[in-house]
């Protein structure tokens, strides 16, 4: 092969035949596996004759595979932050702490006009032509993923998406949509992007950290960039069976939604609405009124004076791990479904979630 640095049809065709050799998954793209496999390969070339030293990773080499990832995660984004509303970016955080990235379905589309987008609660916004916008800093918390906020990156896909039994949530109002092939594309380079950016090490859905977004991202989303990112570049997402809180674990079918023949039934039949929303609005669990509400609780169940200025300050939080503890819960100091639902086990008035933005 010429080294020449450049990924061309001789050189993506040689991997291919190295995959196939190797009973890897043949996409010529060199994952982690195919890594690990040239690696072995030649090293076992290596011990036939005697040992030679070690080469230096040649400059070439260096040049050659720092152009080619550079190129495969430099995704066009548009940065949108000073346009969208700072009231979302609850605090400051470190962006170093951050190594998940969780996926989310809009489950509605307002096309492709990035600014009828700077209201939604993420991180990241992909279009239906592809368009990546970035609506917030990755430095900025936001309550996008109920759970998995403090140490995560939130993206949004704009579209209603079905249901493995290809159903939309209220789709006679909200639409139903099929993920085009750009989002699909802008979303792995996002997650390539990310890697690199800020070593990315885990991908998660929104379904995994709330009881009522069963069908976010669903299982076209799901298999096309979660799955293609576990298989494609290692990355986690907690394994068969892991969830938080309320949230329910990936559905074993998401996890092989694209190999199968087993395809959804929208693209066959008229659309037809779901009779019960799958998911409704979610919840922000620590907006200034649910703070409130939990001071109010608090001081009424402890018999404390807690300021009810909506702030979870230090004192709260002391509160708050100290009505934990009391009943069993994991005293994190955090207000989390369990907590909620404890409190009003222990006589709290219920409180109403506000809607999200
Ligand atoms: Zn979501």
């Amino acid at each position: 092969l010429p080294v020449d640095g450049i990924m061309g049809p001789e050189t993506r065709s040689a991997i291919r035949d190295f995959q196939r050799r190797e009973r890897l998954l043949v996409d010529g793209i060199v994952g982690p596996e195919t890594k690990r496999a040239l690696i072995v390969a030649r090293r076992s070339h290596q011990a036939v004759g005697p040992e030679p030293p070690e080469p230096p990773q040649s400059v070439e080499e260096e040049q050659f595979l720092r152009s080619w990832w550079s190129a495969l995660t430099d995704c066009q984004i548009e940065d949108r932050t000073h346009l969208t509303p700072k009231s979302k970016r609850i605090r400051q955080r470190d962006p170093s702490t951050v190594y998940a990235l969780v996926l989310h379905q809009m489950a509605f589309s307002r096309g492709n006009d990035p600014a009828r987008y700077n209201n939604v609660t993420a991180h990241y916004a992909i279009l239906p032509d592809g368009k990546i916008l970035q609506l917030h800093p990755i430095s900025a918390y936001l309550y996008a993923s109920n759970g998995f906020n403090a140490r995560s990156v939130a993206v949004e896909f704009a579209g209603n998406f079905p249901s493995t039994r290809g159903r939309c949530w209220k789709a006679e109002t909200y639409g139903c949509y099929q993920l085009t092939q750009a989002q699909i594309e802008a979303g792995r380079c996002l997650v390539r992007h990310l890697i690199r950016e800020i070593g990315l090490t885990h991908i998660l859905a929104h379904r995994q950290s709330s009881g009522t977004r069963e069908n976010d991202p669903g299982p076209d989303i799901w298999y096309q960039v979660g799955q293609w990112a576990i298989d494609h570049y290692g990355l986690k997402d907690g394994g068969p069976g892991f969830k938080i809180d309320s949230g329910k674990p990936i559905p074993e079918e998401w996890r092989t939604w694209g190999r199968g023949a087993s395809q959804p039934e929208f693209m066959v039949e008229p659309l037809r609405a779901e009779t019960a929303p799958q998911f409704e609005e979610e919840i922000d669990p620590e907006t200034p009124e649910h703070v409130e509400w939990l001071q109010h609780s608090l001081n009424h169940m402890l018999g404390l004076r807690l300021p009810e200025d909506g702030v979870l300050g230090p004192a709260t939080r002391s509160a708050l791990r100290r009505f934990q503890s009391q009943r069993g819960l994991d005293a994190n100091g955090v207000l989390n479904l369990r907590t909620e639902q404890s409190l009003m086990a222990a006589g709290a008035t219920p409180h109403r979630h506000p809607a999200r933005g």
